[in-house]
C-alpha cells in the first residue's frame, strides 16, 4: 500500500502502543505487542438476499462464543474489564481475551495478574498435574468439558453444555432461525444439526453434514473447536465462530492440487513404514473464503488465516479434511505486516521475491500438509498426538509448514505449478518466519518457527548479512526443506516424545541475533498482527 496511507493505519496502531500512558504504574505497558486495525468486509453481491437475510442470525449466534471464550481462557470477563481504568489497556485486554499478552509470552500487562495458568482457566489453577491424573477421573481427557473443584475441593468435570446452558441454549436459537429461513438445503441441514450439537456436545452429525456441504457460498464454523488454549494437556476444546463467504473463483483453483494428494503421500520424504497412511482425496476439499467475522478462540491474539477441519479424526479419515484458506484476512497480513518487514530484514536484491500468490500458496500447501504423513504411531505407542502430548501441536505446525513448502519444491520442479518461481515461495516463507517468530514461545505456530529458523542457519539456508539484512541460499534451502521433513515425520512416526522435548528446549528458542533483530522490528513499530473491525454495520447491511 502507498506510503501515505500506511500511516494513516499506524496512528490507530498507537491506540495500543507505549506512548502517553496516563498510568504510569504499569510497569508491563511499554512491551505490549501492536495490532494494526482492519475492516472485514467482503462483495456481498456474491451473497443471494436469503444469504443476507441469514446473516444477522448467524452474527447473533457467533458472538455468544465470545463469551463462552472468555470463560474458558480466562473467567470473569466483566469484572476485570470493569477493574481496568485505562481505555486503552481495557481494548488489549478485550483483543487477549484476558489480562495476559498472547504475543508476549502470556506476559501478564496489568499489576497484580499472576501467570496465566498453562491450562488457561479450563481447570482449577492450583490443580497439579500429579493431582489431576492420580484421580482418573471418568472425563479425564475430555474435549467437551471443563474441570472444577467441588466444596469440598475434590476435582470433578462439568461438560460444557451443563456449564454454559443458558448461552449455548440462546446461539442454538438463533442458529434454528438461521436454519428456518434458508434456502439452501445442505447449509439448512447443517445449521439444525449444529444448533442441537450446542445442547448436547455430540458435533459427529454436524461434523459431517458440514464436510459434505460443497454448494453452499455462506458458512459458519461455530462450537468448540481446537485445543490449543488447553496448554497443559491439548484436551479440551475452546469456542469459537467463524463467518464466512466462499470465493469460487479461488477455490476452482484450488481444486485440482486435490487430485495430487496421493500421489504426495507416496513421495514423501520418508522410509515407507512411515507413510502407509492413505488420505481420503475423494473428501478433501480446499477453499478460499473471505471472513466476515471472527469469535472467541480463533479471534484472540494472533488471527487464524487457515483452517483445516474437522478435527475428528474418525471423520476425517472416513469423509476427509476441508481446509479452508481466509483470503482477506491473509492479504492484509501481507501488506500490513510481511513486507514492511522484509523491507526492514530481507537481502534488497531478494525483496522482488516476497509476493502476495507465495504467501498464499505456502499457507494452502500447510494445510495440505497436515493432511500427509501419519496419525498412528508405527510401534504400538498409539496415535501420535497421544504420544506426544503437549508437544505434539508446535511439532504438527512445524511439519506442517516445512512439508507444505517441501510440495511446493516437488509440484514447482514437475511444472504442476505455474505461478512464479521457486525462489518467490522459498524467500516469502523466510520472510514468513520472521512475522510468526513474533507471536513468542507461548504459541505452537511461534515455536515451531523457532526450531526451523535454527535448523535453517545450522543448514546454511539463509546468510545473515553485516548490515542486518537476510539472504535465502537456495540449494541449501531446498535441502533443509526436505531434511527437517523427513526428521518430523520420523519423530511423529516413532512418537519419540523424549527426541521431540529435546529439541524444543536446545532449538524452540529465538537466540541473541534473531532478538535483535526482531526488534529492529518492534522499533520500526511493525505490528505484530491485526484486529478486526467487524459486524453487519462494517459489512454494510442493516
Ligand atoms: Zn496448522
Amino acid at each position: 500500500m502507498p506510503k501515505s496511507l500506511y500511516s494513516l493505519f499506524f496512528i490507530s496502531v498507537l491506540i495500543f502502543s507505549c506512548q502517553d500512558s496516563p498510568d504510569e504504574d504499569h510497569s508491563n505497558y511499554n512491551s505490549i505487542s501492536t495490532y494494526i486495525p482492519f475492516k472485514l468486509t467482503t462483495d456481498l453481491d456474491a451473497l443471494s438476499q436469503n444469504e443476507k437475510n441469514i446473516l444477522p442470525h448467524l452474527f447473533a449466534a457467533a458472538d455468544i462464543m465470545n463469551d463462552l471464550f472468555w470463560v474458558q481462557a480466562y473467567g470473569d470477563k466483566k469484572s476485570l474489564l470493569a477493574s481496568i481504568a485505562n481505555p486503552k489497556l481495557r481494548e488489549f485486554a478485550k483483543i487477549n481475551y484476558g489480562p495476559w499478552d498472547r504475543l508476549n509470552d502470556n506476559a501478564p500487562f496489568l499489576d497484580n495478574v499472576e501467570l496465566k495458568p498453562l491450562g488457561s482457566n479450563f481447570y482449577p489453577p492450583d490443580m497439579t498435574k500429579e493431582e489431576f491424573e492420580e484421580l482418573g477421573l471418568l472425563d479425564e481427557k475430555g474435549l467437551y468439558s471443563m474441570v472444577r473443584r467441588d466444596e469440598a475441593g475434590k476435582l470433578y468435570t462439568i461438560p460444557y453444555h451443563e456449564l454454559f446452558r443458558d448461552q449455548l441454549e440462546e446461539a442454538s436459537g438463533h442458529l434454528l432461525e438461521a436454519a428456518e429461513i434458508c434456502e439452501d438445503q445442505e447449509l439448512k441441514k447443517y445449521l439444525e444439526l449444529k444448533s442441537k450439537a450446542l445442547l448436547t456436545d455430540n458435533y459427529t452429525e454436524s461434523d459431517i453434514a458440514w464436510i459434505n456441504m460443497r454448494n453452499n457460498t455462506l458458512d459458519i464454523i461455530i462450537g468448540p473447536t481446537e485445543h490449543y488454549e488447553d496448554a497443559l494437556y491439548n484436551y479440551r476444546t475452546a469456542y469459537e465462530a467463524y463467518i464466512l463467504v466462499k470465493d469460487k473463483a479461488w477455490s476452482q483453483k484450488l481444486e485440482k492440487y486435490i487430485e495430487l494428494l496421493p500421489q504426495l503421500q507416496t513421495e514423501l520424504p520418508v522410509a515407507d513404514e512411515y507413510k502407509q497412511e492413505t488420505p481420503n482425496t475423494d473428501a478433501a476439499q480446499l477453499n478460499a473464503y473471505d471472513v466476515i467475522f471472527y469469535a472467541g478462540d480463533c479471534n484472540s491474539g494472533s488471527k487464524t488465516i487457515a483452517v483445516n477441519l474437522p478435527n475428528d479424526e474418525e471423520i476425517q479419515i472416513k469423509y476427509g479434511t476441508r481446509r479452508s484458506q481466509l483470503k482477506n484476512a491473509m492479504k492484509a497480513k501481507f501488506d500490513h505486516i510481511l513486507l514492511p518487514i522484509s523491507d526492514i530484514l530481507i537481502e534488497k536484491n531478494q525483496r522482488q521475491h516476497i509476493t502476495f500468490n507465495a504467501f498464499f500458496s505456502n499457507t494452502m500447501f500447510h494445510e495440505v500438509a497436515h493432511g500427509l504423513g501419519i496419525k498412528e504411531t508405527i510401534n504400538g505407542k498409539g496415535s501420535v498426538r497421544e504420544a506426544l502430548g503437549e508437544t505434539f501441536s508446535a511439532l504438527e505446525e512445524g511439519k506442517a509448514d516445512v512439508l507444505g513448502l517441501h510440495m511446493i519444491t516437488q509440484l514447482k520442479e514437475k511444472e504442476l505449478i505455474a505461478e512464479g518461481e521457486l525462489m518467490d515461495y522459498y524467500v516469502t516463507f523466510l520472510a514468513g518466519i520472521f512475522r510468526s517468530v513474533r507471536f513468542g514461545a507461548s504459541s505452537a505456530h511461534g515455536k515451531a518457527n523457532m526450531l526451523r529458523f535454527n535448523y535453517f542457519k545450522d543448514q546454511n539456508a539463509f546468510t545473515r548479512n553485516n548490515n542486518g539484512t537476510y539472504a535465502v541460499n537456495f540449494d541449501e534451502m531446498k535441502k533443509a526443506i526436505k531434511g527437517l521433513s523427513a526428521q518430523i515425520l520420523k519423530l511423529q512416526g516413532d512418537g519419540d516424545k523424549a527426541m521431540v522435548q529435546e529439541m524444543m528446549t536446545s532449538n524452540g528458542i529465538i537466540k541473541e541475533t534473531l532478538q535483535r533483530d526482531l526488534d529492529r522490528l518492534s522499533e520500526a513499530n511493525i505490528p505484530v498482527d491485526i484486529v478486526f473491525e467487524q459486524g453487519l454495520d462494517i459489512l454494510g447491511i442493516d
